[in-house]
């Protein structure tokens, strides 16, 4: 049975695509849930309504008032989060706590940032920076203003966080005044879509501010304008068209670039199999490779360990995920559920072929089976890859699975184990594993600069850390080189990408003035 279309709202109504659509699909059972098409949308008309008409009723609110807008979104999401974990079920395969991840985590985000908005209080734009005398009579001076950004936010995203992805990027533009437009990934577009739906039909935001557009991206490029941003998360192939695009290379169009990473995580120099910086390094990996099935961005996918223990950590890493079952997760006994799509595990299994060109396999998870998936199913089990001479490797540092997949690696110098971190030309997020200190310190940064996010864990932080690959709003998520270059989150900051920039010079008088209207941000 074909299933109905899933509507659109653009340039402030629903809209239904033309044609018979794209399916979307259940990835463990097949079956096809919803249908997705923006075909036919005048998109000239909606992005130009969503700069009119969103962008001049947000920018009207202060600060304050939009935190609140963002807190209201968070309280619908909340009523609604059933729904969201059956379509994350349905559509994405996941197991409850992994879809947790998606929409819980969307969840903390909205609030975090209407807690930090409201700080900010009634204000319009944001003092940057100290005013700066620029003659010698100090009537004449410099202020440095943020304000919004006269267009649109066009957000491209990736499938594999259809709700985090939407209001990771979401929270801060309409915090910052800019109105949004959503265009999800096709394979698990329902669950973004399904969220606009409930908060578009609650009322919250003013017409215009929030759009969703599901089904092919084609054309939504062309309808940007200079004063227009776009976010992209996504293939590091994708990418490419968007930064070549004559929208950012012509015009300017500031563009945000979250694409894959080859995530490190690094066991100290000193550490034994005994050592708690050990067990902690083997709990991680495995949880690691094992969230959303190793279909995260900030996974670690390359583990550097001391030679001396690099046996003893590929029996306590496969030991560990020997007890993960695999499986349809509307069973509770399975752990971790499907890959989102057929095409996602062609690839993770092309790419896991590549790997074993250079490494060999420690540990498969196969062999256990699936618990009520069969073979045909999107199911693919954990596998621990390992290598004894990884500085010859080529392959295991340049390709990414986008899957359950790691590669277990030794290390016999702290110089070689850097130099390999850094053969990932510049990842999301590197985990240290060390009870030493200064270690700690002096690795931190060493590894900050090709690094958005070192996250550094000792004992005393065991039970506390948010986890390597948890992607938390108060620190910047992103990365260079290889991961796109991007920044988003960071807190306050991430209201940057929003704003413009400008040095206003005029008189102390005048300046006191347009500071009535400001408020410094507090980083
Ligand atoms: P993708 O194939 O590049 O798709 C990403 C988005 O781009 C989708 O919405 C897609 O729409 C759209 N798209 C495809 N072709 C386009 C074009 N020519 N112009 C404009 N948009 C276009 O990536 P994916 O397979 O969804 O995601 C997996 C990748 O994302 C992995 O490499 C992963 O590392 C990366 N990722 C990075 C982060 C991060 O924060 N750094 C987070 C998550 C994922 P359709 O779905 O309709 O094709």
């Amino acid at each position: 049975m074909t299933r109905s279309l899933l509507p659109n709202f653009f340039a402030g109504r629903w809209q239904t695509g033309a044609g018979e659509g794209t399916p979307l699909f259940d990835p463990v059972l097949g079956t096809e849930l919803a249908r997705v098409s923006s075909a036919g949308l005048d998109l000239a008309e909606g992005f130009a309504f969503a700069r009119t008409q969103g962008g001049a009723a947000l920018r009207a609110l202060s600060y304050a008032q939009r935190a609140q807008l963002l807190s209201q979104i968070a309280e619908v999401l909340q009523t609604h989060r059933d729904a969201y974990f059956d379509i994350a079920t349905a559509n994405s395969g996941t197991v409850a706590k992994d879809s947790g991840v998606d929409i819980d985590g969307a969840i903390f985000t909205l609030g975090y940032y209407a807690k930090q908005g409201a700080a900010l209080g009634e204000a319009k734009l944001i003092l940057d920076g100290q005013r700066i005398r620029m003659a010698k009579d100090p009537v004449f001076q410099t202020q440095h203003i943020q304000v919004p950004t006269q267009g649109v936010a066009l957000f491209i995203n990736a499938f594999n966080f259809p709700s985090w992805g939407l209001w990771e990027k979401a929270a801060p533009a309409l915090l910052s005044g800019v109105p949004v437009i959503i265009k999800p990934a096709t394979a698990t577009a329902w669950l973004t879509q399904r969220m606009v739906q409930d908060v578009v039909n609650a009322g919250i935001l003013p017409v215009g501010a929030l759009s969703v557009i599901c089904g092919s991206s084609a054309g939504l490029m062309d309808a940007l304008q200079p004063f227009d941003v776009v976010s992209f998360t996504g293939s590091a192939e994708t990418a490419k068209i968007i930064r070549n695009h004559r929208a950012v290379s012509e015009l300017s169009v500031r563009c945000n670039i979250e694409a894959d990473s080859l995530n490190s995580a690094l066991l100290a120099p000193n550490a034994t199999a005994e050592s708690e910086a050990f067990t902690l390094l083997v709990n991680e990996v495995c949880r690691e490779m094992t969230v959303k099935s190793g279909q995260k961005c900030t996974a670690i996918r390359r583990i550097f360990v001391p030679r001396a223990v690099y046996s003893a950590a590929a029996a306590a890493i496969a030991a560990k995920l020997a007890k993960t079952t695999v499986g349809n997760p509307r069973n509770a006994s399975v752990r971790m559920g499907a890959l989102v799509s057929q095409e996602q595990k062609a690839s993770v299994l092309a790419g896991l072929a590549q790997l074993k060109t250079e490494a060999t396999v420690l540990y498969d998870g196969q062999a256990a089976g699936f618990l009520d998936a069969d073979a045909a199913s999107c199911c693919v089990a954990p596998v621990l890859l390992g290598t004894e001479q990884p500085m010859t490797a080529h392959v295991l540092h340049a390709v990414e699975v986008f899957g359950p997949v790691a590669t277990l690696m030794p290390y016999d110098s702290v110089a070689d184990a850097y130099a390999m971190i850094r053969r990932g030309d510049g990842s999301l997020v590197c985990s240290v594993y060390s009870e030493d200190p200064a270690f700690t310190a002096q690795a931190s940064i060493e590894l900050a600069s090709s690094h958005g996010r070192v996250h550094a864990i000792s004992p005393d932080v065991a039970a506390l850390h948010s986890g390597h690959g948890n992607v938390m709003p108060m620190s910047l998520h992103g990365g260079p080189g290889r991961a796109g270059g991007g920044e988003e989150l960071g807190g306050l900051r991430a209201l940057n990408f929003y704003h413009r920039r400008s040095a206003v010079q005029g008189s102390a008088v005048a300046l006191d003035a347009l500071a009535t209207q400001g408020v410094a941000l507090p980083l």
